[in-house]
This record gives structure tokens, C-alpha cells and sequence, in this order.
């Protein structure tokens, strides 16, 4: 064999896989089941027909970062963007991790904390979360005394148990990492906007935390990848070094500044999706043998009495896919359901309970 090998610490590591299929019902991956409005996509193609294609785009993104900041009342400064919000994370591990150093997760969690902590060199300390997927602020000092890592990765709502952190729980992280450190609180906030509170307001120049959003969910663009984070300005200056340049296409730019002057109609469709995840919640609770999980997200957590992964394919068989978990540790029989529409969710809700039925 002629070719080389990769890095030694990366022959062992899978790559990332979210299986697709073609079904007619697709609750798997967490996405809007609303396109984004008609007018803003108008109004995106319209300000990229004016711009120099040949030349780069601005390499600070500075329209973008200074009307998100706006948006979400922070300095510029402090405002940090990249392809989705798994290149933040990306950027954020490559600046703050690396080798010799520890990022530490809270299992289960989103799975990509791990293994982006993995592809840049970084060792994953595992810490447990309680029978209702908190994180014990106990388990972790200890932890974070223990094991000093560079990095605590928190996610709030939590991936995939839609677990929502208190304020006290990002607090009492901070004081472990300033009395144990320096580490870095990264939150990663990707379904924020569904919870009701967001450790944005704990963020401040001289404190370590970082959170990190995405425009995948609320604000219906996962297609264009866009995420940013809020950090300290010092944070978000090492960000920039590590970031190749011009890392920011101008269509995303432009659609990301775009998308703001469309923030009534994104908030409405939040509102939209928290209540007929409340109605869902409230419905699925209601099958024989099925419990549903306490959420801040756009999708609900649920454990099935029974074989989950043989309930999983019999829902594909209806047409309706959601995430099996089922196999993974800590989630045994379990399966991730994205709220969709109230036409998709109730398809969801006649085959589950099909299903059901069939299995008893
Ligand atoms: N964080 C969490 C917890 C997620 O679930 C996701 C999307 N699955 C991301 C980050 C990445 O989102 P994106 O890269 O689309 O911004």
C-alpha cells in the first residue's frame, strides 16, 4: 500500500454520521419545518446581485457582527461568526484545546463536542449527568478540580435530552473553572432561542465564557451554515487567528445580516414551534409505555417500553423518521423526535400509535 497513514489518534475515530432517508415525514435532525419568509430571500438574492464577486469578502464580517450584536444588545466586539456553529466550536477547540490539554463533556450530549474535541488534538474527560440528564454541579467541581481542563463544554438545552441547565448550574461551572483554572465555559446554545433564559447574559469581558448560536434552527437557514458566538473580546481577537481567512462567503454574510430585519416573523415561528412542542409533549405522553423528557428545544427526548430500534423502523415503514438513540450508551430505548408541523407531528402520532398497538 502506497498511500499514508492519517495521524495516529485519527485512525480510531468514526466519522460523523446522521442517517438520512427518504421518507415523507423527517423529524431526525432538529431543522425548521418552516422555510425561511419568501421576502427575505428576496431581499438576500437582491443585496448579492450588487456585490463584486471577484473580489474577497470582508474578512471581519462586519456588517454581519455589527448588526448581530444589535440584535442581541453586545458589543460588536465580542461578537464572533463561522460556518455553522460547529466551525465556532471548531475554532473555539483549536484555539483553547489541543494537545496536552482536556476538554471535558457531559455525556450524553452532542456528539460532535467529542469528536471535534478529538480531530484537534484534545483528550475528552467524561463527565455523567444525574437520571434526568442534569449536570450535578457536585459531580463537576470535582471533575473540573480533579482534571483542570482547558475546556468544559456545556449544552443547554442539551442535545438530545432537550435538558435546559439553570443559571445557578452555569454559575457554580464558572467559579469551579476562575478557582481550578484557566479553563473555558463554552455553552453551546444551538436551540437557545426555544429555552427560557440563555447564559448569554452572564457573558462579560473579563469572564470565561463563551456561547455559542446557530442560525440552523430558528432562523430556517441550516442550508447556509451560518453560527456565531458571544465571548469576551479577548476570546473572540484568538478566534480570528485561528480562523482561515475569509472563512465567511459573502452570500452567508449578507443573509445572516438579512435575516435580522426579519426578526418578527422568526420570533413568531419560536413561539410556533415551543407551543406545538407542548402539544406534542402533551400527546406523546399520553401512549402506553412512553415517556417523554422535560424540554427547552425543538424536539423531544422519549423512552419507549419495549424494542425502540424495532418501533424506529416501523415508523420508517409509515413513512415518518425521527433519530434512533436506542443503541447508544445512556439511551437505551430511546428516540429523538424534531417538533415538526401540526400536520407532520399528528402523521407522527397516528404511526406511533399504530405502532404501539401492533407491538402490545
Ligand atoms: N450544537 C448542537 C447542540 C447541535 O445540535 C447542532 C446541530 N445539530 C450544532 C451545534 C451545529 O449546528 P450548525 O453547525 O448547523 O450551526
Amino acid at each position: 500500500m502506497s498511500l499514508p497513514t492519517p495521524r495516529p489518534d485519527l485512525i480510531e475515530l468514526e466519522g460523523y454520521h446522521s442517517p438520512q432517508l427518504d421518507v415523507q415525514v423527517r423529524l431526525n435532525t432538529n431543522e425548521s419545518p418552516y422555510a425561511p419568509p419568501a421576502a427575505f430571500v428576496d431581499a438576500w438574492l437582491d443585496a448579492l446581485r450588487a456585490v463584486p464577486l471577484h473580489r474577497y469578502p470582508d474578512r471581519a464580517a462586519g456588517d454581519l457582527r455589527r448588526a448581530l450584536a444589535t440584535r442581541l444588545d453586545q458589543p460588536a466586539e465580542r461578537v464572533f461568526c463561522a460556518n455553522g456553529s460547529n466551525e465556532v466550536l471548531q475554532t473555539l477547540l483549536l484555539a483553547y484545546g489541543g494537545a496536552k490539554r482536556r476538554a471535558l463533556v457531559f455525556e450524553p450530549t452532542y456528539p460532535l463536542h467529542t469528536h471535534i474535541a478529538r480531530l484537534t488534538g484534545t483528550e475528552v474527560i467524561v463527565g455523567e449527568r444525574t437520571s434526568e440528564y442534569r449536570v450535578s454541579t457536585t459531580e463537576a467541581g470535582i471533575l473540573i478540580a480533579a482534571e483542570r481542563p482547558a475546556v468544559v463544554l456545556l449544552c443547554s438545552p442539551n442535545n438530545p435530552t432537550g435538558t435546559v441547565e439553570p443559571r445557578a448550574t452555569v454559575e457554580a461551572l464558572l467559579a469551579a473553572i476562575l478557582d481550578h483554572g484557566p479553563g473555558l465555559l463554552i455553552v453551546d446554545e444551538a436551540y437557545g432561542e426555544f429555552a427560557d433564559w440563555s447564559a448569554l447574559e452572564l457573558v462579560a469581558d473579563d469572564v470565561p465564557l463563551v456561547v455559542t448560536r446557530t442560525y440552523s434552527k430558528v432562523w430556517s437557514l441550516a442550508a447556509l451554515r451560518l453560527g456565531f458566538a458571544v465571548a469576551p473580546p479577548a476570546i473572540v481577537a484568538e478566534l480570528e487567528k485561528v480562523v482561515l481567512p475569509y472563512h465567511l462567503s459573502v452570500a452567508t454574510q449578507i443573509a445572516g445580516r438579512e435575516a435580522l430585519r426579519f426578526d418578527p416573523e422568526m420570533r413568531s415561528r419560536v413561539d410556533v414551534l415551543v407551543s406545538e412542542r407542548e402539544r406534542l409533549a402533551h400527546e406523546l405522553a399520553l401512549l402506553p409505555g412512553l415517556m417523554v423528557m422535560p424540554s427547552g428545544a425543538n424536539f423531544l427526548l422519549v423512552r419507549v417500553d419495549g424494542d425502540a430500534h424495532a418501533i424506529w423502523r416501523r415508523l420508517v415503514d409509515h413513512g415518518v423518521l425521527v433519530r434512533d438513540f436506542s443503541r447508544w450508551p445512556r439511551l437505551e430505548g430511546c428516540l429523538r423526535i424534531t417538533v415538526g408541523t401540526p400536520e407532520e407531528d399528528d402523521l407522527l402520532l397516528a404511526a406511533l400509535r399504530g405502532v404501539l398497538e401492533e407491538e402490545r
